[in-house]
């Protein structure tokens, strides 16, 4: 496995593999990794000749800047976990080496941005189209693997990938979830023993929510929801929103047809998790 800090020594490595016929697949992360992460590794040593991991915590995608302080780093075990799972390359830049100066592009998502993690967390979306478009112009990825635990950031880098036109498959993975069904997270290790004991309740509403799916209106399953998670001292509920899986915008009726999708932020204490579920048709 090779490490590199520098955009310009891994692009000309790939541009040289490339031209040996050699297909990239690309997994981008921020490091502190868990099976959730290794799943995206495994999806992509499936269907790539060379498999690159990026570790970058990007400061411009954090709109709370004590959840960037405090956002785990272990990237020696990071390094150790990637060996194993016979990853390729390591791309692990610095701050001045992915932005050498301020990047005041401005990207456009419609209304994609408008809604749930967009809406709470302004400028979230822009700062990560900032570094997955930096990322994508040095790996020149065939193939790049996002995970479906983020739904939201997985349709906008659709968008993103085809207004810029990077000739890029995105491939989306399903969640990992620990063994009691909370869905990984770099940030579940922040949580108290306490709130970690209480957060599964999260995934548990979501399933129930499934299961009742459309024996009533998606505004009273919504309220449902909202109301048993927040019935736990130790969770409050920032949004629960039942979208379409196309458009990101909330449904009123399940008549329409297309995906619904429920997508949930929590606080635990003072750490945000996030998680969705598939309503079925
Ligand atoms: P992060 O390091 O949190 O930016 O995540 C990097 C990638 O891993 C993103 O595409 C995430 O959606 C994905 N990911 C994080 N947690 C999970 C999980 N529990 N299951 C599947 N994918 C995940």
């Amino acid at each position: 496995m090779e490490v590199f800090h520098h955009r310009r020594e891994i692009k000309l490595r790939v541009v040289s593999l490339k031209k040996a016929g050699k297909s990239i697949g690309f997994v981008p992360t921020m490091g502190a990794l868990h099976a959730g992460h290794i799943s995206l590794v495994r999806h992509a040593r499936q269907q790539n000749d060379v498999i690159v991991v990026s570790i970058f915590v990007n400061p411009t995608q954090f709109n709370n800047k004590e959840d960037l302080v405090r956002y785990p780093r272990t990237i020696d075990a990071d390094l150790l976990l990637l060996e194993k799972e016979g990853c390729d390359f390591v791309f692990i830049p610095d701050e001045m080496e992915m932005y050498p100066e301020p990047d005041l592009r401005v990207f456009s998502f419609g209304n994609f941005d408008k809604v749930m993690e967009g809406k709470f967390r302004p400028g979230h979306f822009n700062g990560v189209a900032q570094i997955v478009t930096k990322l994508f112009d040095t790996v020149t990825p065939d193939r790049a693997y996002f995970g479906q635990k983020d739904f939201q950031q997985l349709a906008i880098i659709r968008k993103l990938a085809s207004d810029c036109r990077y000739p890029v498959e995105i491939v989306a993975c399903p969640i990992v979830r620990e063994a009691d069904g909370l869905a990984m997270s770099s940030r579940n290790t922040r949580l108290t023993p306490e709130e970690r004991q209480h957060a599964p309740l999260i995934y548990k509403t979501l399933l129930k929510a499934q299961e009742t799916g459309r024996s009533v209106s998606p505004e009273s399953l919504k309220k449902a929801v909202i109301d048993s998670i927040n019935d736990d001292p130790f969770l409050q509920v920032e949004y629960f929103e039942i979208v379409d899986d196309k458009t990101l915008q909330p449904v009123k009726s399940w008549d329409k047809p297309g995906t619904k999708i429920g997508c949930i932020a929590v606080l635990a204490g003072k750490i945000r998790l996030i998680d969705n579920i598939t309503f079925n048709s």
